[in-house]
């Protein structure tokens, strides 16, 4: 669903992406895990178009995410993106915040979107919460709403970059339980994340990236057993 080709990128002469190659397969769950600085968010921006790259090719469901020719405001309309901070629309309800994208990107009906909306609020338990605002709710609230708005759009993937790292300990579990009842269904997840628990339960596959590379990129069961390379040794080691 997802190949990331030999790329690298450089922000002027620092190159933050050090010729990175992987796949995340249909219905595969990825964790990206790595020091802070090492490149994960950049890595991810790239795969749904938010960030360029010079070097390397990203394909997601066929479409080469690079090419001149690509249309990439519809590209990022079928790639799901969950950020640390919700990243919301403070201004509008929680129901518009999900039926917005839907009208004007897909071009559904008000009422095609609004119920679609209201199954995904029910889906994430929030249903009570439709004609809130999102400062109106808790942090672990606003992500769920964020996961909701995304799924709006019938993504053929999801990425998600820390999306508990903002979050109060308390919270972080009722979005982490939304995340792993999506990849049971069967979605393409790649999830920037240092919750190892997760990443045990419910990744495929563990990547360590460190400065800029990839250097590590495993079966999760191999990740976490005994073998692991210097590096994401160290940083696990911190985590675990
Ligand atoms: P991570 O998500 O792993 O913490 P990032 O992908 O956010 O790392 O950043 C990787 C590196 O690129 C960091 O050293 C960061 O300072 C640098 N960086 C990120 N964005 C920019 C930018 N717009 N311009 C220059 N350097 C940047
Ligand atoms: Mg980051």
């Amino acid at each position: 669903m997802i190949t990331i080709d030999s790329v690298s990128k450089w922000y002027g002469d620092f190159q933050v992406l050090k010729n990175c190659t992987t796949t995340v397969e249909k219905g595969a769950v990825v964790v990206v895990c790595g020091p802070s600085g090492s490149g994960k968010s950049t890595l991810i921006k790239c795969v749904n178009g938010l960030e360029d790259f010079q070097e390397g090719t990203i394909t997601v469901a066929g479409t080469s995410v690079g090419a001149p020719d690509t249309d990439l405001p519809k590209l990022r309309s079928r790639v799901g993106m969950v950020f640390q901070n919700f990243e919301l629309f403070p201004h509008l309800s929680i129901m518009d915040n999900l039926t917005i994208a839907q009208e004007k990107v897909l071009g559904r009906s008000r009422s095609e979107a609004a119920e679609k909306a209201r199954q995904l609020l029910a889906r994430v338990d929030l249903s009570a919460q439709a004609q809130k605002y999102p400062l109106q709710l808790s942090g672990g609230q606003q992500q769920r709403v964020a996961i909701a708005r995304a799924l709006a759009m019938d993504p053929v993937a999801m990425l998600f970059d820390e999306p508990t790292s903002a979050l109060d300990p308390e919270m972080v579990s009722e979005v982490l339980d939304v995340m792993t009842s999506l990849a049971r269904e069967g979605m393409t997840m790649m999830c920037v994340t240092h919750e190892m628990g997760f990443a045990r339960k419910v990744a495929d596959r563990v990547i360590f990236i460190d400065k800029g590379e990839i250097v590590d990129d495993r079966p999760t069961e191999d990740f976490f057993g005994k073998e692991r390379s210097g590096r994401a040794e160290q940083f696990l080691s911190k985590l675990l």
